[in-house]
């Protein structure tokens, strides 16, 4: 099997880690192409939208054309951000471009926001802000990432929340918020319904900022609002975090919602009112700072284009990655609604699955019926400890007859992910080699 920590590089060593095998690897047939060059567009150069691209070309031996859309100069990594709310890491060490992209692989780079997807014949036109004329392509592919929802129980927020959950001016305020907060103050944070963005980043967060306030504020106290009735990934880990090393500054309480939110007089305090899951009672939490983390759909492009169900997220064919309501249009990352979750790592996973389908399709061929990806996720717990979060993911048809990818245990095989046996010094050094991995694997 392989590790969860190696980063397949190569088509074949993917469908090995596939399940697919050393025979159909090295017998698949090469990947021909027929006249004229296929195109794709990609809207988004987030984790998953980059790897689509880098692997549509690598493994087309350069042969399809690839263009990414994608409005910012710079992207502003999520993974690691939490280190940069406490201070830990500067802000720079979150930030990549689409330059590698470019020069090793001929990714082609289109600086602007997507508009909307109109059917051209057989191929689609991607009609880009601020050019004249649409980018028309053979397939599109959707990688937006996520959009927060605005109202909270149907009640405008009355003041715009700071969630930092989108890494990037929001992170660094949030930052120098935390520097300022009162030598007493509370620090709240909320939790959203799932599926939410990085199932374990919440506690991760929650974690390192009861950790910065117990070295540097020792009368200030984090409240954590969980929307969920549980902590929702690592619950060993995190669950044994809260009430060792932090049990006296870090309060979590599972089922809360939110209901409203009450602005105060300082920058982003106020009072949380929530409703107490399934108790019909309500409670009010005062705090000095408000982190409120919103509920989650996909990017809004994947809205505007009809690609998404009343879930908010895009159904999709989980061997493809193509919308099961727009055959021709896949979406990736984040954005898609499939049973694994949305994490950069995965999201890189999926891209070269979805990669891999649409070479196969272009070849007259059939997706892969039954792909593999994996997940590795470090989670800091203080300034010096990490945890680990680890599961490979494979395409199962399940009793009902549907298919969904269902998480492995990788030493028992039972379904779930493995978290590591406690936190360490030893996964925080390593947590910096993975993520640094992760990134170039990504955007290099
Ligand atoms: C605090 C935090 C910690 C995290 N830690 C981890 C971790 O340790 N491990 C892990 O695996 N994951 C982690 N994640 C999750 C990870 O960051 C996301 O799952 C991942 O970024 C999703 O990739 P994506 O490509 O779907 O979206 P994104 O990476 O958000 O990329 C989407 C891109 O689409 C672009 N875009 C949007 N709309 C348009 C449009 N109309 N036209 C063109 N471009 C558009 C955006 O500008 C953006 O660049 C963390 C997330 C957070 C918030």
């Amino acid at each position: 099997m392989t590790s969860p920590f190696d980063f397949s590089l190569s088509r074949r060593r993917l469908l090995t880690a596939m399940g697919a095998g050393t025979a159909l690897a090295t017998t698949f047939p090469a990947f021909g192409l027929a006249a004229p060059t296929k195109k794709i567009v990609v809207i988004g150069g987030g984790m998953a939208g980059a790897t689509v691209a880098k692997y549509l070309r690598l493994w087309s031996n350069k042969t399809v054309d690839v263009t990414i859309v994608e409005p910012s100069t710079t992207y502003v990594s999520n993974i690691m951000s939490n280190l940069v709310v406490t201070g830990q890491y500067l802000p720079s060490l979150l930030n990549y471009n689409w330059s590698k992209l470019a020069t090793n692989y001929g990714v082609k780079i289109v600086k602007g926001s997507v508009t909307g997807v109109s059917a051209n014949g057989s191929g689609w036109n991607v009609n880009v802000a601020g050019l004249a004329t649409p980018l028309s392509c053979d397939r599109v592919v959707v990688a937006p990432g996520i959009s927060f929802d605005t109202v909270l129980d149907n009640i405008a927020q009355p003041t715009a929340v700071l969630h930092a959950w989108q890494a990037g001016p929001q992170t660094t305020q949030l930052r120098d918020l935390l520097f300022a907060l009162p030598p007493t103050g509370t620090f709240i944070m909320s939790i959203p319904p799932a599926p939410y963005r990085c199932p374990p980043g919440p506690y991760e967060r929650a974690c390192v900022i009861a950790d910065y306030l117990k070295r540097n504020k020792p009368g200030a106290r984090i409240v954590v609002l969980d929307a969920n009735p549980d902590v929702m990934a690592e619950p060993a880990n995190f669950k044994n975090a809260f009430s060792t090393l932090y049990g006296n500054n870090l309060t979590y309480l599972a089922g809360r919602k939110i209901k409203f939110i009450t602005a105060g007089t300082a920058n982003y305090s106020g009072t949380v009112t929530v409703d107490i899951v399934g108790t019909g009672f309500t409670e009010n939490h005062a705090g000095d700072l408000l982190n409120i983390i919103p509920a989650q759909r996909a990017g809004l492009i994947a809205q505007s284009m009809g690609l998404c169900d009343d879930t908010g997220f895009a159904p999709v064919n989980g061997v493809s990655f193509e919308s099961t309501i727009k055959p021709g249009i896949h979406v990736i990352g984040d954005a898609a609604k499939t049973s694994l979750p949305k994490a950069g790592h995965v999201g890189n996973q999926g891209a070269k699955i979805c990669a891999d389908a649409i070479l196969r399709l272009f070849a007259n061929q059939q997706p892969y019926a039954t792909p593999t990806a994996n997940s590795a996720c470090y989670s800091p717990l203080s300034n010096t400890l990490a945890s680990w979060l680890t599961a490979v993911y494979q395409y199962e048809r399940q009793p009902d007859s549907s298919w969904k990818y269902v998480a492995r245990d990788q030493i028992s095989t039972q379904t779930g992910p493995t978290e590591a046996h406690g936190a360490s010094t030893g996964n925080f050094t390593k947590m910096s080699t993975w993520y640094k991995t992760l990134m170039t694997e990504t955007f290099a």
